[in-house]
Parts: C-alpha cells; structure tokens; sequence
C-alpha cells in the first residue's frame, strides 16, 4: 500500500512516498518557493536526483508537478495517482480538539480553520496544502497527524499558565506543546530498545533541530514538555529565544516602541542561537567555537545549560527515568552538545561514555557509561514515517468499524 506523507508549509511542500508495508520509501522531494518568480522543485529516487527550476503559481500547481514527477515515465515510481491509497498531512496546531490522528473531512477541516488564530503561521498553510492535495488526490483517503496531539496527556498542572482562569477556559491559552510526532516516534523506539512496553517506559526526549523542544514521557505518555502556546517557549533554539521573562516584551514596547508584530519577528526570527552570536547552523557554531570564537562559546554554553536545567526539571517529574534521548539535526550529530547538556548530571544518575559519545552509529544507539543508572541514546528521528504508518492505523480503524470481524 502506498501512502504519501506530505508537509506544507506557507511557500514549499515537502513529499514523501512510502510503500507502507516495506515501510521503504519510493520517493522523496521538495517543492519550494511557490509564488516566487522561479520555484524550485528537488526530487529523488533512492540516490537518483531530479532537480526541476520553474515558477510555480501555487501549491496546488506544486502538488501537480510532484505528481508528474511521480508518475513520469523514466522516473516515476507509480503508474497511476490512483495508486496512492492515502494522504498523510502534517497539521501543526489540533488545539484540544484532536489527540489522534484524525481522517479529513469537511468538520475538521472546518476544526483545523478554528485554530488558525492559535497558529496563524502554519495551520493556514497546511490546510492549503489539505485542500489541494484533496483534489488532486480525490480517490485517496486523507488523515490529518498534529503535532499537538501527542501532547494531550499533559495533566492541568503541566499545561495551564498561572494566569486568570478566563484566559485558558474562554480564549484557550494553554501549553499545548509540539513537535508531537518525533516526541512519540523516539519515545516508541526507546522502548523498543529496552525491551519495555511503553505504557511503562518513562523517558526524556529531546528534540534539537532547528527548532528545539524536550518533553517528559511518563508511561509512554506526554507528562510535560517545554514548548508552550506556542513554539517559541523553552529551549534555546536556531532563531527563537525560548523561556524568557515577560516583563522583557513589555519593556520592549515600552522602552524601544516596538509592535508586537516587531516583538515577535525578533523572538521567532532574530534570537536564539542567532541572536547570541550571529549563525543559526550548529555546525557552523561549533566550528567557530572550536576555533576560539568568544560568541560561538557563550551561544553553546547557553544552548547546553537550558538543556541541562530541562533535565533535571523532567527527572525530578518524572521520579524514575529509563532513558534520555537525543533527536534530530543537533541531537543526531553533535557529540559536544550531548556532552554539555550532561555534563555535571552524574549524580542524577546520567553519566555519559565519551568514546560512544563519539561514534553513535546510525540507528539506535547507547552513549552511557556501565553504570550510568539512566540509558542515554541517540535515534534518528523519523516523523514522515511516523505520519505514514499513523495515517495507515486510521485507515485499518475505519476498516474494522465497516467490517467488524
Ligand atoms: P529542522 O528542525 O529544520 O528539521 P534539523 O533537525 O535538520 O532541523 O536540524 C538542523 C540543525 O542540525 C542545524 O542547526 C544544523 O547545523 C544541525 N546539524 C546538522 N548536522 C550536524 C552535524 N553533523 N553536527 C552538528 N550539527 C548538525
């Protein structure tokens, strides 16, 4: 069965095909810079690589050239869009409204149009990319994943602000949490790798890419998680400040007059790693500081302390911890991060090889000491398979309730 995953953002598509049952993936691309002068579309089949330049009106022409290129006939790895059984849609925001991956109709369509106002950058984008990939996918089944949905387990006392009640019961200002979909797929593969269930697994995944978020998994649930109302909350990211007291946005308006449009692009756009020393890109970071660059040190040793002050905050809440994991672009691949972030943790039971440290290996592996208490491991996350193989437990839901057994 094939199933493709797809990510819309407000001007690129990314894509990716799977043959769900192989769970190999047929093709992989990006449609990018729709309703620029010259868009761009990369596609590849295993290590073959299709680049495409063209202007490109809008995501629906976007959807059209993928499936040209899916069904083309030297490269395409499908005869027919009809071949296609489902559409998984990465949705950012499902508000409290959806804790599962739901499949799409005209109500929740509708549903994910209401939380536009709690995620005016993505929800508008990926409900385009919802709407046209309906029509040009109309026999196809199409399920909505979010990124918040994980997240609903988190108890009052994780995801409410200690601010006047009406806030959150009227106007929903919650913690409501993201980046879900790894949150859940590494906390799975971590307790595939000790042979747990997860209904008893408690872990602590962190998530650092170019956004960054660390989450408590108490019995292979989400019990707290740094991300807020929005994902500009906790840690230190590529652009994004993370925590910070308040009363600095009011001192802002008041001091410099800034909007709070002004605000929130230098929040979102213009802190973080790169507001402390000028590059968003780790690797860049780390090689600077490597060479003894005073900025670069001072935006890593930032970036690792928050990370480690999370920890200890997500051990204390959640007593017993199996594992701590480390996801994504920086997670992955930067063996210093991971070490500052647990350096000095040994009395919580977090001790860290550096000789694994150095060399994780590709799939799951463990970077602690002997006798670290705590199992440290890196696994790369996967959230389009993760979409897929969510997309096709809906579909398998719906066949059981038309044709119990
Ligand atoms: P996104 O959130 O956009 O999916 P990624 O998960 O790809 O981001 O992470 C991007 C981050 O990962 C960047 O800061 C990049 O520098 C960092 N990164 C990628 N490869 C490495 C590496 N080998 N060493 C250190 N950092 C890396």
């Amino acid at each position: 069965m094939k199933i493709l995953v797809i990510n819309s953002g407000s001007s690129s598509i990314k894509y990716r095909l799977f043959d769900i049952e192989e769970k190999s993936v047929l093709a992989v691309g990006i449609v990018e810079r729709i309703g620029l002068e010259t868009g761009r579309i990369k596609h590849a089949v295993g290590q073959q690589e299709t680049a495409r330049e063209l202007r490109i009106a809008d995501h629906g022409q976007g959807l059209r050239e993928m499936n040209a290129l899916l069904t083309d006939a030297e490269i395409g790895v499908i005869a027919d869009p009809a071949e296609i059984t489902a559409v998984g849609h990465r949705v950012v925001h499902g508000g409290e409204k959806f804790s599962q991956p739901t499949r799409i109709d005209a109500e929740v369509i509708a549903v994910i149009r209401e939380l536009i106002p709690l995620a005016p950058l993505h929800n508008p984008a990926n409900l385009q990319g919802i709407e046209v990939a309906m029509q040009v996918f109309s026999q196809a089944a199409h399920v909505a994943v979010f990124d918040t949905a994980f997240h609903q387990t988190m108890p009052p006392a994780s995801y409410r602000y200690a601010i006047p009640d009406n806030y959150y019961t009227e106007h929903g200002i919650r913690v409501y949490g993201f980046h879900g979909t790894s949150h859940a797929y590494v906390a799975e593969k971590a307790a595939e790798h000790l042979d747990q269930s997860l209904s008893e697994t408690n872990v602590i995944t962190a998530h650092l890419g170019n956004g960054a978020s660390i989450t408590a998994v108490k019995n292979g649930q989400s019990l707290d998680t740094s991300m807020g109302f929005s994902p500009l909350a906790g840690l230190i990211m590529g652009t994004r400040s993370g925590d910070l007291d308040p009363a600095v946005v009011f001192y802002m308006a008041d001091k410099f007059g800034m909007s709070p449009e002004e605000i929130n692009q230098t929040l979102n756009k213009k802190s973080g790693l790169l507001g402390i020393c000028g590059s968003n890109d780790a690797r860049d970071i780390l090689e600077r500081q490597a060479a003894g660059d005073e900025q670069a040190k001072l935006a890593l040793e930032m970036y690792t302390w928050r990370i480690k002050k999370y920890i200890g905050a997500y051990t204390a809440a959640l007593g017993r911890v199996d594992a701590l994991v480390f996801t994504a672009g920086i997670g992955e691949n930067s063996a210093y991060i991971r070490q500052q972030s647990c350096a000095g943790l040994e009395n919580l039971g977090i001790a860290l090889d550096a000789n694994k440290n150095n060399a994780p290996g590709n799939s799951v592996a463990e970077i602690q000491t002997n006798d670290s208490r705590v199992k440290i491991l890196v696994i790369p996350t996967n959230e389009e398979l993760r979409i897929a193989v969510e997309t096709l437990k809906v579909l398998q839901e719906k066949n059981v309730q038309q044709f119990p057994v």
